[in-house]
């Protein structure tokens, strides 16, 4: 971990470039960004558990960013390749609001389950979407050629295995949008 070259115990997140630059982390960032912008900067809880819809439990850790055009608030699960969701708020909103609507979202994301796993009589393993449709993340695929891994569930499935799962459906047409991931997918 790069250590933040402000405080000294945060992870550098933020490369700062000005007269000198520097890199810190989001606390020194937030705690710059406030001043400069005339905002407070709440105490937020850092993290939360909460269970899918399977029961199991999965634990979010938080992080509020502080931006000149409004305040980023993320959840990410605590594995790599996990759930994550972000929400964009105003400045002058409440932080425990934007907290709470964060919250809300996390649990809404993971109620659904969208891939279900089953297996062919050979033994062979095929995921396919319960609900014609699935809202996903796209993330670099170090084991890939330029090709990414598609994050749903809040599990990894590689590009190859997405394709397979759209073969149920040959014939058929489809819509691909892309979304920010402050948004909502409707
Ligand atoms: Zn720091």
């Amino acid at each position: 971990m790069n250590q933040c070259e402000w405080c000294g115990t945060g992870e550098a997140k933020i490369h700062l470039t000005g007269e000198t630059s520097s890199n810190v982390c989001n606390h020194c960032y937030n705690a710059l960004m406030s001043e400069e912008l005339g905002i407070e900067v709440e105490q937020l809880m850092e993290s939360f558990t909460m269970k899918d819809d399977e029961g199991n439990l999965r634990t979010f850790h938080v992080e509020m960013r502080i931006q000149p055009i409004g305040i980023c608030l993320e959840a990410k699960e605590n594995k790599g390749l996990g759930y994550q969701f972000a929400i964009h708020g105003e400045l002058d909103d409440s932080q425990s609001d934007l907290l709470k609507r964060l919250i809300e979202k996390v649990r809404n994301g993971i109620q659904e389950k969208q891939i279900e796993t089953g297996t062919f009589q050979n033994g062979q393993v095929f995921h396919s979407m319960i609900h014609d449709q699935v809202v996903g993340r796209v993330e670099f695929d170090e084991a890939s050629d330029g090709l990414p891994l598609v994050i749903i569930d809040g599990k990894p499935y590689t590009w190859e295995e997405v394709g397979k799962m759209l073969m149920t459906y040959e014939g058929f047409q489809f819509k691909l949008k892309m979304y920010d991931m402050t948004d909502d997918v409707d």
